[in-house]
């Protein structure tokens, strides 16, 4: 079938930030493919909710990116695929290297040989590591302090350089706290293992664990706990759109902080979940999780100027609702 709109491969489109953009790329009329080697991904959700053709490997294998590229008219990339637990990468860093530096080389080597020119890439604000001043702009030295921030740093200076030397244009996002669900009920936040904050509080409040370990409170923040600043994983979504929207109508690479300048301590978070849930939750004050930096909030007035980015959910109120219409659903 012929479309208006061109045809976009989502690596890691089955997993969570992955699937809510592939969502927003249907809405705005775009073809997707979506590649994901289902280690983290879930198949129903494409299959059930999605519907898109989901192609199962994996980013390190050139013949099956040589073979996608060959099969379909693939106008840019959107590149999600990547593991994201910062204390594993800690403890086992070459899976890290391996996975999100060597396999996203293999994507973009692919890419370059096929002359698709365009990618949007999730990178993370845990490329910055330990910052003097808040909210983060994208200026801002990066130094990493774990593994998994390294691999993001490494791939932003790859795309950098393939930019030169390929024009291969990228705009590389850096995200703050990907939260909340699609309003639909259709699509969530669903990680085997669970290590996020707001899920484990929901999975707490629904008497799926027994209490929420709070990671430090001796910090360097007001209340003692970890500052983040949590973005709806729906305002994520749309900022891919429009990332990959510069992509195709410019020719040039960027990069983009996408935060709300807004933090919340872990305590405030699970404040805001207790008045949303209307549950008490058993909280449990625990040492420090090696690789936390104190805070991390970022001002995306950046994406906001460009990109025309203008986050429909900035209240931590309606992303922990949403994340909690989409848990209790689930676990009903
Ligand atoms: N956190 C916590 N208890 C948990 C999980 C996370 O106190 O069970 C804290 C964590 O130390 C960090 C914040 O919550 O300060 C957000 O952590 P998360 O893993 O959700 O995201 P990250 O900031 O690591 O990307």
């Amino acid at each position: 079938m012929s479309s208006a709109k061109p045809t976009i491969l989502v690596t890691g489109g089955a997993g969570y930030i992955g699937s809510h953009a592939v969502l927003a790329l249907k809405r705005a009329g775009y073809d997707v493919v979506i590649l994901d080697n289902l280690v983290y991904g879930h198949q129903d959700l494409v299959e059930k909710v999605l519907q898109v053709e989901l192609v199962v490997g994996d980013i390190t294998d050139r013949n099956l990116l040589d073979k996608v590229f060959k099969i379909h008219k693939i106008a840019a990339v959107m590149h999600f695929a990547a593991y994201a637990y910062v204390g594993e990468s800690i403890q086992n860093p070459g899976k890290y290297y391996s996975n999100n530096v060597v396999g996203t080389l293999t994507l973009l080597q692919a890419m370059v040989a096929a002359s698709i020119k365009k990618i949007v890439f999730s990178s993370t604000c845990a490329t910055y590591g330990l910052v003097e001043t808040i909210p983060i702009r994208e200026e801002e030295p990066q130094n990493p302090i774990n593994p998994y921030g390294a691999t993001k740093l490494m791939v932003e200076q790859i795309l950098s350089d393939f930019d030169k030397a390929h024009q291969l244009r990228s705009v590389c996002f850096r995200y703050f706290n990907a939260a909340g669900a699609d309003p639909s009920g259709l699509l969530g936040e669903d990680h085997t293992p669970e290590t996020h904050l707001i899920p484990l509080i929901l999975l707490t409040a629904l008497g799926k664990r027994e209490a929420i370990s709070m990671f430090g409170t001796n910090y360097p923040t007001p209340d003692g706990t970890c500052i983040r600043d949590y973005i709806h994983v729906n305002d994520l979504a749309t900022a891919h759109v429009l990332g990959l929207e510069y992509l195709l109508k410019n020719d040039n690479s960027d990069v983009f902080n996408l935060g709300s300048s807004n933090g919340f301590s872990v305590k405030e978070v699970i404040e805001t979940a207790k008045a949303v849930t209307h549950k008490d939750i058993k909280v449990v004050e625990c040492d420090r999780r090696p690789g936390d930096p104190p805070c991390l909030v970022g001002s995306s007035e950046k994406a906001r100027n460009i990109l025309g980015w203008n986050p429909q959910y900035p209240s931590l109120e309606d992303i922990i609702s949403h994340a909690w219409q989409w848990h209790r659903q689930r676990h009903k």
